[in-house]
């Protein structure tokens, strides 16, 4: 799944006459695939642009064709290991892993999930900018996340 991602807002002047709330200055809003519009994000990246405030937004939707065909373009090396919100990678156990069940044998651990950034080929890829009407500051990540094992 494909999401965006933005974060910043911390420029300009003053605006708006919030009152001053360090706890309303940061925030992030997450959304999934139901929820996602061309007008949330364009909100979005209205509101990231706030002086003295920090917005991430992290909103995912289905593959589409665009996003197979740039992910379809993209190095097997590019792919990163994907880290939890504690910066720590998921993995489990291999089927052929050894018995020690804390070493740390590379071959003995499967991480579920990696990611990689699209927005360079959607950008600036061969079909030219397939972003076209979207906010500038915006970035396309893909996840892939290996099957459960039993899982169909
Ligand atoms: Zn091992």
């Amino acid at each position: 799944m494909p999401g965006a991602r933005l974060a910043d807002g911390d420029a300009g002047s003053e605006a708006g006459g919030e009152p001053e709330d360090a706890f309303r200055r940061r925030l992030m809003v997450t959304c999934d695939g139901a929820g996602a519009s061309h007008g949330l994000i364009e909100r979005l990246d209205t509101l990231a642009r706030w002086p003295g405030h920090q917005l991430i937004y992290s909103v995912g939707w289905e593959l589409g064709e665009r996003e197979r065909a740039s992910i379809a373009q993209v190095p097997g090396q590019a792919w990163q290991i994907a880290l939890e919100h504690r910066g720590e990678a998921r993995e489990r156990r291999a089927d052929e892993a050894c018995a020690d069940r804390r070493c740390v044998h590379p071959r003995c651990w499967i991480e579920e999930a990696h990611v990689t950034e699209l927005t360079g080929l959607l950008r600036e890829g061969p079909s030219g900018d397939q972003l076209a009407g979207w906010p500038t500051a915006m970035r396309i990540f893909a996840r892939r996340e290996r099957p459960h094992p039993g899982a169909s």
